[in-house]
């Protein structure tokens, strides 16, 4: 029997894969995007697809929507995911992170949808004290991305007792690579992630790359993430729910992969990779980064059977690197 999945922020960078891995998986997909970040080009290139363009804050939308189609279950992407922007901008965060998936999770209570998959992330758990980060170590966020993410955790969590939701929130860590077939990946404009930026300055295009903070408590200064290939993200995502389906309860999950990777690291495995040389500057730390955070993904094995398995470093960036060149050849030629 098909099953039908509202995956809203369809068009972004996580969303997309997620698009692709369900319909390889056989799921009847229907996208919601606004296009504020998301591109109509990855929704384009998910062929079968049905795209709604709209807003997750548009409760008529969302009512239409669900009263058309058979959603059995709701994977939620939507979201401004910029640490440093979410800082100097707050209110743009709380509004849309927060009250967009109210908006969101009240138009499911109100259709009878009771399964939804939440995007959080490892922002949640602020500097951690304690490393690898356990889903029980605690939560304090350092920056409003961060909190809007842990706020709705919460919410979901509450929904759970309150209205029989079942769900399961993602943890992811730090999201990277692309798509192996070069047709989809991370294009965000301005773009503030380390890897993007880092392969544009290998193109030659961009501000260069700068190292925000070289006097971290870590081995050579810099900040320590755990890199995840965007593809493993998307894996996870189609275990999680063939997890609900089957009845599985609430709960949540880190998807990282144990190890961590200074910023001075990265630069120096791109540089292998692209053959550029990769200038950098250094510059102050950035508000809102902890110095290192690293998964303990002990949880998603044991209970989804889930485990990175592209998330080397060569391998990420071996497929951002081909597709950032393809993206930006295409683009030059427009
Ligand atoms: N970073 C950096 N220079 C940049 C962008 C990012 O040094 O131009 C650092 C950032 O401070 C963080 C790490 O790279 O420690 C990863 O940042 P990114 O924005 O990619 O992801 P985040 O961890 O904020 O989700």
């Amino acid at each position: 029997m098909s099953c039908t999945v509202l995956v809203t922020g369809g068009a972004g960078y996580i969303g997309s894969h997620a698009v692709r891995e369900l319909q390889q998986h056989g799921y009847d997909v229907i996208i919601l995007d606004n296009l504020s970040c998301g591109h109509q080009d990855f929704v384009d290139k998910a062929l079968g697809a049905q795209f709604i363009e709209g807003d997750i804050s548009d409760r008529a939308l969302l009512n239409h929507i669900f009263a058309t189609y058979p959603i059995q279950a709701v994977m939620h992407f939507a979201a401004y995911a910029y640490v440093g922007e979410s800082v100097k901008n707050p209110a743009k965060y709380y509004r849309n992170n927060v009250v967009g998936s109210l908006t969101l999770l009240e138009a499911m209570v109100a259709a009878q949808v009771n399964k939804m998959i939440f995007s959080s992330t490892c922002a949640t758990y602020g500097t951690p004290d304690a490393l690898p980060i356990l889903e029980e170590s605690p939560q304090h966020p350092i920056n409003p991305y961060g909190q809007s993410k842990l706020m709705v955790e919460q919410i979901v969590q509450d929904f759970t007792e309150a209205y029989g939701l079942q769900s399961i929130c993602f943890r992811y860590f730090n999201a990277a690579g692309a798509h192996p077939n070069g047709d989809i990946g991370e294009d965000h404009d301005p773009e503030p992630h380390l890897i993007p930026k880092i392969l544009y300055a290998a193109l030659g295009k961009g501000e260069g790359i700068t190292i925000f903070g070289t006097d971290y408590p870590t081995p050579d200064g810099t900040c320590i993430r755990d890199y995840v290939h965007v593809m493993d993200l998307a894996r996870a995502h189609v275990m999680g729910l063939g997890y609900l389906l089957a009845g599985g309860g609430s709960t949540n999950f880190n998807l990282g992969t144990g190890h961590g990777f200074s910023v001075r690291e990265m630069i120096q495995t791109a540089r292998q990779v692209t053959g550029q040389p990769i200038d950098c500057v250094e510059c102050d730390r950035r508000p809102g980064d902890p110095p290192v955070l690293i998964a303990d993904y002990t949880k998603a094995s044991n209970v989804l059977g889930w485990k990175a398995q592209c998330s080397d470093l060569k391998t990420i960036l071996d497929d951002a690197w081909a597709w950032h060149q393809k993206r930006h050849i295409i683009h030059d030629k427009d």
